[in-house]
């Protein structure tokens, strides 16, 4: 018998002027999996729909002049408040937001609503901006838009969620789950233009294997991101 399928986890509105880069990573991605899954929704609302002006202008010249446009508070409030409901946590993609990693994918994974806004143009109005719950950059560069970093966003939170993942387990043993990356993985073939895949991990002996992958584990944090293995000791002082 089928079961009725429970509501999803984690509803997520976009708002953007372009939803339509969203089609492939909701067809193809991981969070169209989840979709499908009946763990995530997603919806979408466009500024641009929102726009009370007869041609649809969505931005406008900066006050005080400068360089390009910026996103109008009106259009873009309506489109916000058209996906938020009470208890939505309203989230800006801006690249002068807190640095995105593993910890804020699983506070947002934890959410029941989220509202991804995206900017484009020189950015967005200040006083829509303040009521943001909170900023959220992908990285010290400047993209375009918030769409490519709303589906990073969307992607490291979608993985999360309970049943999203073909293998639960996995989740919990990646890069930055307790602060370390992620042993080598190896696969089939044994051997592959004469390398061997580390001759522990055939032995069969789980202890063992466990202690070989942990003891990679540290050498790789430590060559490839000693900044990490800092960290984690500093936040146990
Ligand atoms: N003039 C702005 C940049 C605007 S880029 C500035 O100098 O800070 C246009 C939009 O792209 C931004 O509103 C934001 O939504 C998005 N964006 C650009 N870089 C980003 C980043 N590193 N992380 C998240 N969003 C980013």
């Amino acid at each position: 018998m089928r079961r009725k399928p429970a509501a999803p986890a984690l509803r997520v509105g976009i708002v953007t002027l372009a939803p339509g880069m969203f089609g492939s990573v909701l067809a193809e991605g991981l969070p169209g999996r989840a979709i499908r899954a009946g763990v995530l929704a997603v919806g979408f609302a466009n500024p641009r729909d929102f726009s009370h002006d007869p041609r649809r202008h969505v931005d406008a010249r900066p006050y005080g002049g400068g360089p390009g446009m910026v996103l109008m508070p009106g259009p873009l409030a309506a489109a916000i408040r058209s996906v938020a409901s009470k208890g939505s946590w309203v989230a800006g993609l801006s690249p002068r937001g807190k640095a995105f990693d593993a910890a804020a994918a699983a506070r947002l994974a934890a959410k029941k609503k989220l509202v991804l806004v995206c900017g484009r143009y020189e950015g967005i109005d200040e006083r829509v901006c303040e009521r943001f719950d909170e900023e959220i950059s992908i990285g010290d560069f400047v993209l375009s838009g918030g769409e490519i970093a709303a589906m990073a966003v969307l992607d490291a939170v979608a993985r999360l969620l309970p049943g999203a993942m073909g293998n639960a387990a996995s989740a919990a043993v990646e890069s930055f789950g307790g602060g370390l990356l992620e042993y080598p993985q190896y696969t089939r073939p044994r051997v592959w233009r004469g390398k061997r895949v580390p001759a522990v991990l055939l032995s069969g002996n789980h202890a063992r294997i466990e202690a070989w992958r942990r003891r990679r584990q540290l050498e790789l944090t430590r060559k490839l991101r000693p900044d990490l293995l800092l960290a984690s000791k500093s936040s146990k002082v």
